[in-house]
């Protein structure tokens, strides 16, 4: 069974896939860490983001590893570095490139047919895995999408999976509403995909829904 999750930044998709996972002993994919952790290494080598060519090289000589909650690329632990405010700024302009997104969705389709996962990102449903067994779109009203990233910052930084927030609530909010911009193009739900509006409902609520979705596709 594949669960494709999808919608724009700070929707839930995380911590609903993170739970469904576990409800459901699936494996989790978080697929916008993979183009954070190529946006790092690009950002590391000082390769020009505009140059499209050269970042799908990058990304195909440099497999990203996602291990339990941890990501790794170039034997190196980026997982609190990408959550940096200046990577959020700049992962759209890595991940909009062609070359780029061919390479990443090879893998993501790899680890996909490995089966039994919860992947979450923004064209899972779409490109990535267009036969999903259950397609979810999550979206949120801006402003408390604004807060819940905020809120998760504070969370990972408390979980040492992200260093303190170099940013104040109010400089996220007006980056998310560029990053919702420069990610329009990808933030499309599938046409069969269940649409749920998550600003009123809280996380338990949406992986139940999700979940009771899963179960009546699962083969007896
Ligand atoms: O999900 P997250 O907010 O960590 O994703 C970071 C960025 O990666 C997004 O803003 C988007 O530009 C890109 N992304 C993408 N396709 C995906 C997942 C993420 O283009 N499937």
């Amino acid at each position: 069974m594949i669960v494709a999750i999808d919608g724009p930044a700070g929707a839930g998709k995380s911590t609903v896939a993170r739970r469904l996972a576990e409800r459901l002993g699936y494996r989790y994919l978080d697929t916008g860490a993979m183009y954070r952790a190529l946006t790092w290494l690009a950002m590391t080598r000082d390769i020009d983001l505009s140059a499209g060519e050269k970042l799908g090289a990058l990304a195909e000589e440099n497999p990203i590893t996602l291990d339990e909650g941890r990501v790794w690329i170039d034997d190196t632990d980026v997982t609190a570095a990408i959550r940096k405010s200046r990577i959020d700024r700049v992962v759209p302009v890595v991940a909009r490139h062609p070359e780029v997104r061919a390479i990443m969705r090879t893998r993501q389709r790899e680890l996909a047919d490995v089966g039994d996962a919860v992947i979450e990102g923004r064209d899972i449903g779409t490109v990535v895995c267009p036969g999903a067994d259950v397609k979810i779109y999550l979206n949120a009203e801006r402003q408390t999408r604004a807060e819940r990233l905020n809120a998760e910052r504070q969370t990972r930084a408390e979980r040492r999976l992200a260093e303190r927030p170099e940013i104040g609530a109010d400089a996220l909010a007006t980056d998310l509403r560029i990053r919702d911009q420069s990610d329009a193009e990808r933030m499309m739900p599938a046409a069969d995909a269940v649409q749920i509006d998550t600003t009123e409902l809280d996380v338990e609520d949406v992986v139940s829904r999700i979940e009771q979705l899963v179960r009546e596709r699962q083969p007896a």
